[in-house]
Protein backbone atom coordinates (compact mmCIF):
# COMPACT_ATOMS: atom_id res chain seq x y z
CA UNK A 1 0.00 0.00 0.00
CA UNK A 2 1.14 3.68 -0.85
CA UNK A 3 0.31 6.39 1.53
CA UNK A 4 -0.28 10.25 1.15
CA UNK A 5 0.42 13.13 3.14
CA UNK A 6 -2.56 15.20 4.22
CA UNK A 7 -0.87 17.98 4.66
CA UNK A 8 -3.38 19.82 6.51
CA UNK A 9 -3.23 17.20 9.65
CA UNK A 10 0.03 15.30 8.98
CA UNK A 11 -2.16 11.87 8.70
CA UNK A 12 -0.35 9.47 6.48
CA UNK A 13 -3.12 8.48 4.25
CA UNK A 14 -3.92 5.48 2.17
CA UNK A 15 -4.07 6.15 -1.34
CA UNK A 16 -7.01 3.39 -1.40
CA UNK A 17 -9.73 4.26 1.05
CA UNK A 18 -13.09 1.83 1.54
CA UNK A 19 -15.76 3.49 -0.09
CA UNK A 20 -18.43 1.58 2.58
CA UNK A 21 -21.81 3.09 1.20
CA UNK A 22 -21.92 -0.45 -0.66
CA UNK A 23 -20.62 -2.63 1.87
CA UNK A 24 -21.89 -6.44 1.77
CA UNK A 25 -25.58 -6.29 3.15
CA UNK A 26 -24.46 -9.96 4.54
CA UNK A 27 -22.38 -8.60 8.19
CA UNK A 28 -20.17 -11.56 8.41
CA UNK A 29 -18.87 -10.35 4.55
CA UNK A 30 -19.54 -7.02 5.78
CA UNK A 31 -16.50 -7.52 8.49
CA UNK A 32 -14.77 -9.88 6.61
CA UNK A 33 -14.22 -7.01 4.02
CA UNK A 34 -12.92 -4.03 7.15
CA UNK A 35 -10.80 -6.61 8.32
CA UNK A 36 -9.19 -7.95 5.49
CA UNK A 37 -8.15 -4.07 3.48
CA UNK A 38 -7.23 -3.03 7.07
CA UNK A 39 -4.81 -5.95 6.74
CA UNK A 40 -3.74 -5.06 3.46
CA UNK A 41 -3.09 -1.16 4.70
CA UNK A 42 -6.15 0.37 4.11
CA UNK A 43 -6.96 3.05 6.88
CA UNK A 44 -9.41 5.60 5.31
CA UNK A 45 -12.98 4.57 5.45
CA UNK A 46 -16.15 6.35 4.05
CA UNK A 47 -19.21 6.16 5.34
CA UNK A 48 -22.44 8.68 6.14
CA UNK A 49 -25.45 9.19 8.29
CA UNK A 50 -27.88 8.11 4.90
CA UNK A 51 -26.26 4.60 4.04
CA UNK A 52 -28.71 3.07 5.87
CA UNK A 53 -27.15 0.65 7.98
CA UNK A 54 -23.51 1.42 7.48
CA UNK A 55 -21.88 3.35 10.31
CA UNK A 56 -23.33 1.05 12.70
CA UNK A 57 -21.95 -2.18 10.66
CA UNK A 58 -18.49 -0.28 10.62
CA UNK A 59 -18.84 0.79 14.10
CA UNK A 60 -19.40 -2.67 15.71
CA UNK A 61 -16.72 -4.07 13.12
CA UNK A 62 -14.23 -1.78 14.50
CA UNK A 63 -14.67 -2.25 17.89
CA UNK A 64 -14.64 -6.25 17.99
CA UNK A 65 -11.72 -6.54 16.35
CA UNK A 66 -10.05 -3.64 18.30
CA UNK A 67 -8.96 -1.44 14.88
CA UNK A 68 -10.50 2.06 15.78
CA UNK A 69 -7.36 3.06 16.44
CA UNK A 70 -5.59 2.17 13.23
CA UNK A 71 -7.91 3.87 11.04
CA UNK A 72 -9.20 6.65 10.34
CA UNK A 73 -13.41 7.49 9.88
CA UNK A 74 -15.31 9.53 7.82
CA UNK A 75 -18.67 10.31 7.77
CA UNK A 76 -21.11 13.07 7.13
CA UNK A 77 -23.52 15.61 8.68
CA UNK A 78 -26.87 14.57 6.48
CA UNK A 79 -27.34 18.06 4.93
CA UNK A 80 -30.76 16.67 3.26
CA UNK A 81 -32.31 15.84 6.81
CA UNK A 82 -31.24 18.90 8.51
CA UNK A 83 -33.68 21.57 9.08
CA UNK A 84 -32.23 23.75 11.60
CA UNK A 85 -29.45 24.60 13.75
CA UNK A 86 -30.49 21.63 16.62
CA UNK A 87 -30.33 18.96 14.01
CA UNK A 88 -26.13 19.88 13.66
CA UNK A 89 -26.05 17.74 17.50
CA UNK A 90 -28.67 15.46 16.87
CA UNK A 91 -27.15 13.77 13.76
CA UNK A 92 -23.18 14.04 15.02
CA UNK A 93 -24.18 12.50 18.60
CA UNK A 94 -26.45 9.46 16.63
CA UNK A 95 -23.12 9.38 14.48
CA UNK A 96 -20.73 8.58 17.24
CA UNK A 97 -23.20 6.16 19.13
CA UNK A 98 -23.36 4.37 15.56
CA UNK A 99 -19.96 4.28 14.65
CA UNK A 100 -18.71 3.66 18.73
CA UNK A 101 -16.29 6.55 18.63
CA UNK A 102 -15.47 9.55 20.63
CA UNK A 103 -14.45 11.23 17.22
CA UNK A 104 -14.62 11.32 13.69
CA UNK A 105 -11.65 12.05 12.10
CA UNK A 106 -13.00 13.52 9.12
CA UNK A 107 -16.34 15.27 9.24
CA UNK A 108 -17.83 15.83 6.09
CA UNK A 109 -20.75 18.44 5.10
CA UNK A 110 -22.82 15.98 2.99
CA UNK A 111 -23.45 16.66 -0.60
CA UNK A 112 -22.66 20.64 -0.43
CA UNK A 113 -24.28 21.60 -4.39
CA UNK A 114 -23.62 25.59 -3.76
CA UNK A 115 -22.57 28.17 -2.42
CA UNK A 116 -25.70 28.99 -1.17
CA UNK A 117 -26.30 26.01 1.04
CA UNK A 118 -22.93 26.72 2.60
CA UNK A 119 -24.65 30.05 3.34
CA UNK A 120 -27.46 28.64 4.29
CA UNK A 121 -25.64 26.47 6.89
CA UNK A 122 -23.76 29.79 8.47
CA UNK A 123 -26.56 31.56 9.13
CA UNK A 124 -27.60 28.35 11.33
CA UNK A 125 -24.17 28.92 13.04
CA UNK A 126 -22.36 26.11 11.90
CA UNK A 127 -18.85 27.81 11.78
CA UNK A 128 -19.45 28.36 15.60
CA UNK A 129 -20.49 24.72 15.84
CA UNK A 130 -17.86 23.09 13.84
CA UNK A 131 -15.17 24.93 16.05
CA UNK A 132 -16.59 24.35 19.21
CA UNK A 133 -16.83 20.38 17.99
CA UNK A 134 -12.84 20.86 17.19
CA UNK A 135 -12.34 22.17 20.28
CA UNK A 136 -13.62 18.98 22.45
CA UNK A 137 -11.68 17.17 20.21
CA UNK A 138 -15.02 15.33 18.52
CA UNK A 139 -14.49 16.21 14.96
CA UNK A 140 -10.76 16.31 13.87
CA UNK A 141 -10.44 17.62 10.39
CA UNK A 142 -13.69 18.85 8.74
CA UNK A 143 -14.84 19.03 5.01
CA UNK A 144 -17.27 18.92 2.17
CA UNK A 145 -18.47 16.36 -0.14
CA UNK A 146 -19.26 18.59 -3.54
CA UNK A 147 -21.72 17.69 -6.18
CA UNK A 148 -22.60 21.16 -8.41
CA UNK A 149 -20.76 23.14 -11.20
CA UNK A 150 -17.51 23.89 -11.36
CA UNK A 151 -17.70 27.69 -10.32
CA UNK A 152 -19.72 26.63 -7.29
CA UNK A 153 -17.26 24.41 -6.33
CA UNK A 154 -14.54 26.85 -6.23
CA UNK A 155 -16.73 29.52 -4.54
CA UNK A 156 -17.36 27.03 -1.55
CA UNK A 157 -13.42 25.78 -1.34
CA UNK A 158 -12.85 29.67 -0.72
CA UNK A 159 -15.76 30.23 1.48
CA UNK A 160 -14.01 28.24 4.55
CA UNK A 161 -10.55 27.33 5.68
CA UNK A 162 -11.33 23.85 5.13
CA UNK A 163 -9.03 20.71 6.25
CA UNK A 164 -10.20 18.88 2.95
CA UNK A 165 -13.02 18.27 0.97
CA UNK A 166 -14.11 15.46 -1.05
CA UNK A 167 -15.07 15.22 -5.38
CA UNK A 168 -16.42 12.75 -8.00
CA UNK A 169 -13.32 12.63 -10.49
CA UNK A 170 -12.10 9.80 -12.81
CA UNK A 171 -11.09 9.71 -16.68
CA UNK A 172 -14.50 10.66 -17.96
CA UNK A 173 -15.54 13.56 -15.61
CA UNK A 174 -12.17 15.09 -16.04
CA UNK A 175 -14.33 18.25 -16.33
CA UNK A 176 -17.03 17.26 -14.74
CA UNK A 177 -18.19 18.96 -11.69
CA UNK A 178 -15.26 20.02 -9.69
CA UNK A 179 -13.11 18.56 -12.40
CA UNK A 180 -9.51 18.66 -12.72
CA UNK A 181 -9.65 22.69 -12.02
CA UNK A 182 -11.25 22.18 -9.01
CA UNK A 183 -8.75 19.30 -7.87
CA UNK A 184 -5.79 21.79 -8.74
CA UNK A 185 -7.21 24.79 -7.15
CA UNK A 186 -7.79 22.40 -3.63
CA UNK A 187 -4.24 21.46 -3.73
CA UNK A 188 -3.06 24.56 -4.54
CA UNK A 189 -4.39 25.48 -1.27
CA UNK A 190 -2.88 22.85 0.90
CA UNK A 191 -6.13 21.23 0.86
CA UNK A 192 -6.47 17.49 0.62
CA UNK A 193 -8.43 15.67 -2.08
CA UNK A 194 -10.26 12.63 -1.38
CA UNK A 195 -12.28 11.33 -4.57
CA UNK A 196 -15.41 9.43 -4.61
CA UNK A 197 -16.47 7.41 -7.85
CA UNK A 198 -13.30 6.96 -9.11
CA UNK A 199 -14.79 3.85 -11.45
CA UNK A 200 -18.23 5.68 -11.73
CA UNK A 201 -20.26 3.08 -9.57
CA UNK A 202 -18.56 0.87 -11.57
CA UNK A 203 -19.23 1.65 -15.21
CA UNK A 204 -15.54 2.40 -16.36
CA UNK A 205 -15.03 -1.24 -15.29
CA UNK A 206 -17.91 -4.19 -15.49
CA UNK A 207 -19.49 -1.36 -17.66
CA UNK A 208 -16.86 -0.34 -20.58
CA UNK A 209 -18.09 -0.92 -24.00
CA UNK A 210 -16.38 -3.58 -25.30
CA UNK A 211 -14.48 -1.22 -27.52
CA UNK A 212 -13.15 0.62 -24.68
CA UNK A 213 -11.79 -2.46 -23.00
CA UNK A 214 -10.12 -3.65 -26.16
CA UNK A 215 -8.24 -0.61 -26.97
CA UNK A 216 -6.92 -0.79 -22.68
CA UNK A 217 -6.11 -4.18 -23.57
CA UNK A 218 -4.37 -3.48 -27.14
CA UNK A 219 -1.64 -1.48 -24.80
CA UNK A 220 -1.42 -3.59 -21.43
CA UNK A 221 -3.26 -6.66 -21.55
CA UNK A 222 -2.81 -7.84 -18.12
CA UNK A 223 -4.38 -4.61 -16.69
CA UNK A 224 -8.24 -4.67 -16.17
CA UNK A 225 -10.37 -1.36 -16.97
CA UNK A 226 -10.67 -0.62 -13.18
CA UNK A 227 -6.78 -0.62 -12.89
CA UNK A 228 -6.68 1.48 -15.68
CA UNK A 229 -9.13 3.78 -14.07
CA UNK A 230 -7.42 3.90 -10.71
CA UNK A 231 -3.98 4.75 -12.02
CA UNK A 232 -5.31 7.82 -13.66
CA UNK A 233 -6.15 8.93 -10.44
CA UNK A 234 -2.99 8.03 -8.74
CA UNK A 235 -0.74 9.29 -11.75
CA UNK A 236 -1.66 13.13 -10.71
CA UNK A 237 -0.19 14.16 -6.99
CA UNK A 238 -2.81 16.34 -5.96
CA UNK A 239 -5.15 13.15 -5.48
CA UNK A 240 -4.59 12.19 -1.81
CA UNK A 241 -7.21 9.26 -1.21
CA UNK A 242 -9.07 7.77 -4.05
CA UNK A 243 -12.32 6.13 -2.56
CA UNK A 244 -13.58 3.00 -4.18
CA UNK A 245 -16.80 1.13 -3.15
CA UNK A 246 -15.50 -2.38 -3.01
CA UNK A 247 -18.02 -5.15 -1.91
CA UNK A 248 -16.16 -8.84 -2.40
CA UNK A 249 -12.71 -9.15 -1.97
CA UNK A 250 -11.68 -10.08 -5.55
CA UNK A 251 -12.30 -6.13 -5.90
CA UNK A 252 -10.04 -5.73 -2.82
CA UNK A 253 -7.52 -7.62 -3.37
CA UNK A 254 -7.32 -6.65 -7.03
CA UNK A 255 -7.47 -2.75 -5.86
CA UNK A 256 -4.60 -3.21 -2.90
CA UNK A 257 -2.82 -4.52 -5.70
CA UNK A 258 -3.04 -1.54 -7.79
CA UNK A 259 -2.16 0.66 -5.06
CA UNK A 260 0.69 -0.93 -4.55
CA UNK A 261 1.87 0.93 -7.47
CA UNK A 262 -0.08 4.12 -6.81
CA UNK A 263 2.93 6.66 -7.82
CA UNK A 264 2.15 10.18 -9.21
CA UNK A 265 3.85 10.04 -12.63
CA UNK A 266 3.44 6.61 -13.31
CA UNK A 267 1.44 6.83 -16.48
CA UNK A 268 3.12 8.12 -19.82
CA UNK A 269 2.19 9.40 -23.01
CA UNK A 270 0.95 6.51 -24.67
CA UNK A 271 -1.58 4.92 -21.75
CA UNK A 272 -2.38 9.23 -21.91
CA UNK A 273 -3.14 9.13 -25.76
CA UNK A 274 -5.44 5.58 -25.12
CA UNK A 275 -7.92 7.49 -22.21
CA UNK A 276 -8.50 9.62 -24.70
CA UNK A 277 -9.75 6.89 -26.97
CA UNK A 278 -11.63 5.21 -24.29
CA UNK A 279 -12.91 7.92 -23.71
CA UNK A 280 -15.09 8.85 -26.62
CA UNK A 281 -16.30 4.92 -26.96
CA UNK A 282 -18.04 5.30 -23.08
CA UNK A 283 -19.72 8.58 -24.35
CA UNK A 284 -21.39 7.03 -26.93
CA UNK A 285 -22.67 4.03 -24.64
CA UNK A 286 -23.07 6.25 -21.10
CA UNK A 287 -26.54 7.74 -22.11
CA UNK A 288 -28.02 8.47 -18.51
CA UNK A 289 -25.16 9.13 -16.51
CA UNK A 290 -26.34 7.33 -12.97
CA UNK A 291 -23.04 6.16 -10.66
CA UNK A 292 -26.08 3.86 -9.32
CA UNK A 293 -25.46 5.78 -6.36
CA UNK A 294 -28.69 5.16 -4.62
CA UNK A 295 -29.51 8.61 -2.77
CA UNK A 296 -33.04 8.52 -4.77
CA UNK A 297 -34.16 5.54 -3.05
CA UNK A 298 -36.56 4.06 -2.00
CA UNK A 299 -38.79 5.48 -4.58
CA UNK A 300 -42.47 5.44 -3.34
CA UNK A 301 -43.65 3.70 -6.28
CA UNK A 302 -41.06 0.96 -6.11
CA UNK A 303 -39.04 1.99 -9.28
CA UNK A 304 -35.79 0.10 -9.12
CA UNK A 305 -33.91 3.76 -10.45
CA UNK A 306 -30.33 2.75 -10.78
CA UNK A 307 -31.54 -0.73 -11.98
CA UNK A 308 -33.55 0.51 -14.73
CA UNK A 309 -31.14 3.25 -15.98
CA UNK A 310 -28.25 0.54 -16.07
CA UNK A 311 -30.08 -2.03 -17.99
CA UNK A 312 -30.43 1.19 -20.15
CA UNK A 313 -26.38 1.72 -20.37
CA UNK A 314 -25.78 -1.49 -20.78
CA UNK A 315 -28.02 -2.17 -23.87
CA UNK A 316 -25.76 0.48 -25.57
CA UNK A 317 -22.44 -0.53 -24.16
CA UNK A 318 -22.75 -4.34 -24.45
CA UNK A 319 -25.61 -5.03 -26.57
CA UNK A 320 -29.33 -4.69 -26.80
CA UNK A 321 -30.37 -8.04 -25.47
CA UNK A 322 -27.86 -8.19 -22.83
CA UNK A 323 -29.43 -4.83 -21.59
CA UNK A 324 -33.01 -6.79 -22.01
CA UNK A 325 -32.08 -8.85 -19.64
CA UNK A 326 -30.75 -6.74 -17.32
CA UNK A 327 -33.95 -5.21 -17.51
CA UNK A 328 -36.26 -7.82 -16.86
CA UNK A 329 -34.21 -8.57 -13.62
CA UNK A 330 -34.01 -5.37 -12.50
CA UNK A 331 -37.49 -4.15 -13.10
CA UNK A 332 -39.29 -7.33 -11.59
CA UNK A 333 -40.81 -7.63 -15.27
CA UNK A 334 -42.66 -10.88 -14.25
CA UNK A 335 -42.11 -11.22 -11.16
CA UNK A 336 -44.81 -10.67 -7.82
CA UNK A 337 -43.31 -7.25 -6.83
CA UNK A 338 -42.66 -4.85 -10.52
CA UNK A 339 -40.36 -2.12 -10.01
CA UNK A 340 -40.11 -0.94 -13.71
CA UNK A 341 -40.71 3.13 -15.08
CA UNK A 342 -44.37 2.34 -15.55
CA UNK A 343 -44.65 2.66 -11.92
CA UNK A 344 -43.76 5.82 -11.74
CA UNK A 345 -45.74 9.04 -10.43
CA UNK A 346 -43.96 11.38 -11.25
CA UNK A 347 -43.98 12.55 -7.69
CA UNK A 348 -39.70 14.21 -7.87
CA UNK A 349 -38.92 13.04 -5.23
CA UNK A 350 -36.16 11.20 -6.56
CA UNK A 351 -35.02 14.02 -8.88
CA UNK A 352 -34.48 16.92 -5.78
CA UNK A 353 -31.94 13.62 -4.39
CA UNK A 354 -30.13 13.20 -7.13
CA UNK A 355 -26.38 14.26 -7.13
CA UNK A 356 -25.60 13.63 -10.99
CA UNK A 357 -28.90 16.01 -11.80
CA UNK A 358 -30.72 13.44 -13.84
CA UNK A 359 -33.85 14.53 -14.98
CA UNK A 360 -35.51 10.88 -13.79
CA UNK A 361 -39.20 11.17 -14.67
CA UNK A 362 -38.39 11.87 -18.62
CA UNK A 363 -35.48 9.70 -18.31
CA UNK A 364 -37.67 6.63 -16.98
CA UNK A 365 -39.89 7.14 -19.86
CA UNK A 366 -36.91 6.54 -22.46
CA UNK A 367 -35.93 3.74 -20.75
CA UNK A 368 -39.41 2.54 -21.62
CA UNK A 369 -39.38 3.17 -24.91
CA UNK A 370 -36.09 1.57 -25.61
CA UNK A 371 -36.45 -1.41 -23.23
CA UNK A 372 -40.68 -2.39 -23.91
CA UNK A 373 -41.48 -2.20 -27.20
CA UNK A 374 -44.76 -2.85 -28.36
CA UNK A 375 -43.68 -6.44 -29.19
CA UNK A 376 -41.90 -6.51 -25.06
CA UNK A 377 -44.61 -5.66 -23.74
CA UNK A 378 -47.48 -8.17 -25.49
CA UNK A 379 -45.19 -10.72 -24.86
CA UNK A 380 -44.45 -9.63 -21.35
CA UNK A 381 -48.44 -9.52 -20.71
CA UNK A 382 -49.75 -13.25 -21.73
CA UNK A 383 -46.51 -14.63 -19.60
CA UNK A 384 -47.95 -12.66 -16.82
CA UNK A 385 -51.95 -13.75 -17.35
CA UNK A 386 -50.35 -17.39 -17.87
CA UNK A 387 -48.53 -17.34 -14.12
CA UNK A 388 -51.42 -15.42 -12.71
CA UNK A 389 -48.99 -12.29 -11.69
CA UNK A 390 -51.70 -9.83 -13.19
CA UNK A 391 -51.04 -6.87 -15.61
CA UNK A 392 -47.74 -5.34 -16.26
S1 LIG B 1 -40.68 10.62 -9.65
FE1 LIG B 1 -41.23 8.51 -10.11
S2 LIG B 1 -39.34 7.38 -9.91
FE2 LIG B 1 -39.03 9.34 -8.89
S3 LIG B 1 -39.50 8.93 -6.72
FE3 LIG B 1 -41.38 9.70 -7.70
S4 LIG B 1 -42.47 7.87 -8.36
FE4 LIG B 1 -40.35 7.25 -7.94
S1 LIG C 1 -30.58 8.37 -10.49
FE1 LIG C 1 -29.18 9.78 -9.44
S2 LIG C 1 -29.55 9.44 -7.27
FE2 LIG C 1 -30.45 7.71 -8.36
S3 LIG C 1 -28.86 6.14 -8.35
FE3 LIG C 1 -28.64 7.30 -10.26
S4 LIG C 1 -27.14 8.90 -9.81
FE4 LIG C 1 -27.85 8.10 -7.84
Amino acid sequence: MQYRKDTKSGNSLSVLGLGCMRLPSDIKKAEALICAACEKGVNYFDTAYLYGKNEEVLGAALEKFALRDKVFIATKLPLALCRGPADFDRFFDKELDRLRTDRIDYYLMHMITDLGLWEKLCSWGIEEWIQKKKSEGKIRGIGFSFHGTRDEFLKVLDAYPWDFCQIQYNYYDENYQAGVTGLKRAAAKGIPVIVMEPLLGGKLSSGLPREGAALFGKLHDDWSPSKWGLLWLWNQEEVTVVLSGMNEMAQLSENTGTAESAFAGCLGGAEQEVFGRVRETFAASYKIRCTACSYCMPCPANVNIPGCFAAYNTSYAIGYITGLKAYMMNAGVISDKMSGPSLCAACGRCERHCPQNIPVIESLKAVRRRLEPFWFRLGISLVRTVLGKGRA
